[in-house]
């Protein structure tokens, strides 16, 4: 009898990371929130602690033919800094580990380091540790960081409820535009090495996918106008996945509107130039590293002026579903697509 083999792609990363997480039991009180969340959150006196890590793979995250060393260590940081601020809590320590192979010299090292503590001294956190290893081929990243927030100030996913204001920080889409752009250029590249890629016309979406900025910014103005959102996670897999998951973890509905969804100039032009619709760059792009969160209407007024937080839509009940009101003004039922791994 041949024995039960069950492909990881019949599960999917979300459906995967739910099958582990079934045997977790977890033991001590001070544990407040496992896996689940942006990142996991901790007891520590009066205060909570939250902690979360990230993976970043050569050839599979990060591509060095475009990638330089010095982006690749803040984005490295960046993106679990990003985490952190999802809870609504403020990055203050980090640890790297790192894998690789003799291909790497000290100063590539170097220069991978200098970006990273570029982002420590950005983001305001102490490096306090990690691992070196070889690896057989690939360089390996992974980062932990841990933040710091009271209690009453963190936003798990699982707080929306009816009538929320879906808000969401910056402008999306950018990231994966930039990503296709050097994807592009790295093939015209390969074909004709005399020819030199032409970033010029690209510098916002090439930077939003080689050096993005968590928005710890809007942590602490958040804290400022006296504002915890009721539930927040950041977009790392694309809004349509993320609202996916608010919905699913509060136990919600959402309707959101096209005409109020973020995008810039130059990510719209350059989607349109690469035959892509902006608007699915925008639901299903990934690696914008922007905070998606909901508000009671109590506060809209407190964040009405903002100008970098935009106002997406509402939260409605789960039997409602999750829509995409479109220009024109039809109701399209929002898939989630979110970024395939497997
Ligand atoms: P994010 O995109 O915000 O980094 P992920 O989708 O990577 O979040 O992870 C979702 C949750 O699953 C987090 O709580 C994370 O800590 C947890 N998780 C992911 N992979 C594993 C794993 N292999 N074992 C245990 N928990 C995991
Ligand atoms: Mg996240």
């Amino acid at each position: 009898m041949s024995e039960k083999r069950t492909e990881i792609s019949d599960l999917g990363e979300f459906g995967l990371i739910d099958h582990l997480n079934e045997k977790v039991i977890i033991k001590n009180s001070s544990t407040l929130k496992g896996i689940g969340d942006d990142a996991a959150v901790i007891e520590a006196g009066d205060m909570v602690k939250v902690v979360t890590t990230d993976l970043l793979i050569e050839g599979v995250h990060f591509d060095l033919s475009y990638a330089p060393l010095p982006h690749l260590g803040f984005k490295a940081v960046a993106v679990n800094v990003s985490d952190v601020a999802a809870m609504n809590a403020v990055p203050k320590q980090i640890t790297v580990s790192i894998a690789l192979s003799n291909r790497f010299s000290v100063e590539a090292i170097d220069a991978l380091y200098e970006g990273i503590h570029a982002a420590c001294e950005h983001y305001g956190v102490d490096l306090i540790g990690g691992d070196t290893t070889a690896s057989r081929s690939g360089l390996v990243i992974s980062v932990t960081a841990i933040g710091q927030a009271k209690p009453e100030q963190i936003s798990y996913r699982s707080g929306a409820k009816e009538n929320d204001i879906l808000c969401v920080t910056g402008d999306l889409g950018a990231a994966l535009v930039g990503l296709q752009i050097l994807e592009r250029e790295k093939e015209v590249f390969l074909a004709n090495p005399e020819m030199k890629p032409d970033l010029g016309k690209y510098t916002l979406v090439t930077a939003r996918q080689l050096k993005p900025d968590a928005r710890v910014d809007i942590i602490h103005e958040l804290r400022e106008m006296e504002v915890v959102p009721t539930s927040m996670m950041d977009i790392s897999d694309g809004l349509a996945s993320e609202i996916f998951h608010i919905c699913k973890a509060s136990g919600v509905g959402a309707t959101i509107y096209e005409d109020k969804l973020p995008i810039d100039k130059q990510t719209f032009d350059t989607a349109v130039e690469l035959n892509l619709d902006p608007i699915t760059c925008v639901m299903n792009g990934g690696e914008d590293y922007e905070l998606l969160f909901t508000i009671d209407q109590k506060d809209f007024a407190k964040l009405e002026k903002h100008p970098d937080i935009h106002f997406i839509g509402h939260i409605s009940k789960a039997e409602e579903g999750k829509f995409l009101v479109t220009k024109s003004g039809t109701a399209v039922q929002i898939k989630a697509q979110g970024w395939k791994h497997f």
